[in-house]
């Protein structure tokens, strides 16, 4: 569960940042400290080994202590909750805010991670290589099998351990003068697919590579094969590409 405030915050504090309404606070605060049994406050915090005798006998108890219900912890967690589902509170990731960005005692915005890079274009890309599988078979039919062995299958596990990292794609020197270009990370994630015999949308994907921004445009600098962090040849999926494309073409296909 994402945290809202860093855990150096009382939730008193991280109730007055929300403007949770004053006098729910303070009925939440009044009741935890006047609230008794027997003499003994139970929801201060201190109420944490209380014995009751349950049987007849001496050692016929039963022992248990309410530690966590303090009086700060009371409501609030509730009330945080309910402005969260009201749209009033947005909740990050412990590991996306660093700080919380209060103004006047109350947040207003959050500090989030120093190098937060965009992904969108290069996952755009991917789109733009159809660089999703699909398939034919329906649920009546059996597993497909591929053979580890066969030659389709080896050229396809070279490149399937993409992690999508955009290494490659941060390297590549056309991808820095041709916006449009569909870069390593997609083509090499195309050459993967159409060497997997189950796939059925091989003509599109092979017409969508095929064009100027394709695999074409790749100018074999090899710096996409020199960064990739799992040793993936993005510059040899494109070549293969190339000369699939060029087939296709020869005969017609797109
Ligand atoms: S081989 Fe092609 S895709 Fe890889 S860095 Fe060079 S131009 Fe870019
Ligand atoms: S550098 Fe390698 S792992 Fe990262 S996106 Fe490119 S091909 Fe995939």
């Amino acid at each position: 569960m994402a945290d809202l405030v860093r855990d150096d915050i009382g939730l008193g504090e991280i109730a007055g940042r929300i403007e949770l309404p004053r006098q729910l606070l303070q009925e939440i605060q009044r009741n935890g400290l006047s609230t008794q049994f027997n003499g003994q406050n139970i929801l201060d915090g201190t109420f944490s080994s209380a014995q009751f005798q349950v049987g007849a006998n001496a050692n016929q108890t039963i022992s248990f202590g309410i530690q966590g219900a303090t009086t700060n912890l009371l409501g609030a967690y509730q009330a945080l909750s309910r402005q969260i589902g009201l749209g009033q509170v947005r909740m990050y990731p412990r590991t996306e805010m660093l700080d919380l960005v209060v103004i006047d005692g109350r947040a207003r915005g959050i500090v989030v991670r120093d190098l937060v890079t965009d992904m969108t274009p290069f996952f755009d890309k991917w789109a733009g290589a159809r660089g999703r599988f699909q398939g034919g078979a329906t649920r009546k039919d059996d597993f497909a099998r591929v053979a580890p062995g066969s030659p389709a299958r080896q050229l396809a596990d070279a490149g399937i351990e993409c992690i999508g990292c955009g290494a490659c794609y941060s390297s590549c020197d056309v991808v820095a003068w041709n916006p449009a270009y569909l870069g390593p990370a997609a083509l090499n994630r195309a050459w993967t697919l159409v060497n997997d015999v189950r796939d059925t949308g091989n003509r599109a994907r092979l017409a969508a590579v095929a064009g100027d921004a394709g695999c074409h445009a790749c100018h074999t600098h090899m710096s996409c094969t020199e960064r990739c962090p799992k040793q993936i040849s993005p510059t040899a999926s494109i070549a293969g590409l190339k000369r699939m494309t060029m087939a296709a073409a020869i005969k017609g296909e797109i």
